[in-house]
């Protein structure tokens, strides 16, 4: 896997610990300073080459979704097979991060359709395996095409996007309308948007947003960027934020038993998605 982290979960370990409902807001700064080198290369990296120019072309090659045909066990067991750098005892397979978010919602009595998005919001990682390198497939992800969100972390290393010597670019709505939407606005390119374009055909739309969305922390977490949302956007990211705790906060000592749970997962796949999906 092209680095620079030495596994996928150094970037949620970073957001989980500076998202902490219990830190204090004026102490990012001091986490940030503190994080991995890794992890501050890696933003360095995600910073300055996802350019507006970058995400469309990742858009273009991807979202026809010609690449193979999966089911979601098929594409959990797929996702599995990434092997990080990091000790195989400590960290925890991507499988079990899917079931262990799913078995928290599950655990607190939400609808089916809100477990089944918990097992399946980070099937986009898998473009890990189609070779983009991490800072294109996971990261905090921010709009291109318009003034970069003065809080977004580690700000600075966008000095080095071309994106900056764009002046259509810098505006505050930049290429957009303000209030057109999010539908209408790039995000940085990542495992959201593309497993957003696998899904939306089955599952309903507060999922979708969640699934979408759920990287976006400078809009969920911070308010940035409500001048582009509308009405819809802005009510329906309480499900965005509804679904964070579960992404961030289900990590357990007790690893769940993917074959145990499988018969009880395949009958919720069964309900809402075909055999085989296209990605
Ligand atoms: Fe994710
Ligand atoms: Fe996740």
């Amino acid at each position: 896997m092209q680095g620079p982290l030495e596994n996928l979960e150094q970037w949620d370990d970073f957001v989980k610990e500076r998202y902490d409902p219990n830190r204090p807001r004026d102490e990012f700064r001091k986490h940030d300073d503190d994080a991995p080198l890794v992890v501050r290369e890696f933003y360095r990296l995600n910073h300055t080459y996802q350019t507006r120019d970058f995400v469309r072309q990742k858009k273009r090659q991807y979202l026809s979704l010609d690449r193979r045909r999966m089911g979601i066990w098929e594409a959990l067991e797929y996702l599995n097979t990434l092997i990080d750098d990091s000790d195989p005892d400590t960290a925890l397979s991507q499988i079990e991060h899917c079931l262990q978010t799913a078995e928290a919602v599950r655990r607190d009595g939400h609808p089916r359709w809100f477990v089944l998005t918990g097992l399946v919001h980070d099937l986009g990682k898998i473009l890990c395996l189609f070779d983009e390198p991490q800072w294109a497939v996971v990261g905090d992800t921010f709009s291109v095409g318009c003034g970069w969100f003065d809080k977004i972390v580690y700000r600075e290393f966008f000095a080095a996007n071309p994106d900056s010597q764009v002046p259509a670019y810098q505006t505050r709505a930049g290429v957009y309308q303000e209030g057109a939407g999010l539908d209408s606005v790039d995000l940085s390119w990542g495992h959201d948007e593309y497993l957003y374009h696998v899904v939306k055909d089955y599952l309903p739309e507060e999922a979708l947003y969640m699934i979408r969305y759920h990287s976006f922390y400078p809009c969920h977490q911070e308010g940035a960027y409500q001048y582009l949302m509308n009405d819809r956007d802005k009510e329906m990211f309480s499900w965005v934020r509804a679904f964070n705790p579960y992404d961030l906060y289900s990590k357990s000592a007790a690893r769940p038993d993917a074959e145990a749970l499988r018969p009880l997962y395949e009958d919720l796949i069964a309900e809402y998605f075909p055999a085989q999906l296209r990605w």
